[in-house]
């Protein structure tokens, strides 16, 4: 039987090397996370929406760039355009419920983002996803790109 994670236990501290942004997967937007970007990169919500939103199984979610990254992902920078404003989804990452199942779960999670294992204890800016949630926005973007 798989030891239950105790997530004070875990070390993470983000490097900001974006492959989270730049993995195939689903950014879903939770209500008024749109509004929020649009606002933050100075465009009315309807044309945020247009741009960057699509619907998947009926869930709003953000499209994905050309090279399968997530639409806010930029390159020349590599980071997210609108990182303050980013959605919950991000801010979470990587305390979703499907990777904090056990330990060996976090540490496999760990060959894909270089920030777990390391720095500080635990929790980073993120709250810990707590159980209901999971399954909405547990789809993480496959490491394809470099
Ligand atoms: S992959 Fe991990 S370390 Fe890199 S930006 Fe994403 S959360 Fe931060």
């Amino acid at each position: 039987m798989t030891e239950p994670i105790k997530i004070e236990s875990l070390l993470f501290s983000c490097i900001q090397c974006g492959r989270c942004c730049r993995r195939n997967g689903i950014v879903a937007l939770a209500p008024g996370e749109m509004e929020k970007i649009s606002a933050f990169l100075g465009l009315p919500p309807d044309e945020g929406l247009r741009r960057y939103a699509t619907k998947r199984e009926g869930r709003l979610v953000l499209r994905d760039g050309p090279r399968g990254e997530c639409v806010l992902y930029e390159w020349t920078t590599a980071r997210c355009k609108v990182y303050p404003v980013r959605p919950e989804q991000c801010r979470k990452y990587p305390f979703w419920p499907s990777i904090l199942q056990s330990r060996e779960k976090w540490e496999e999670e760990g060959k894909r983002c270089p920030g777990i294992g390391k720095g500080k204890l635990s929790v980073s800016d993120t709250t810990p996803v707590v159980s209901g949630e999971e399954g909405r926005n547990d789809l993480p973007r496959n490491d394809l790109k470099p």
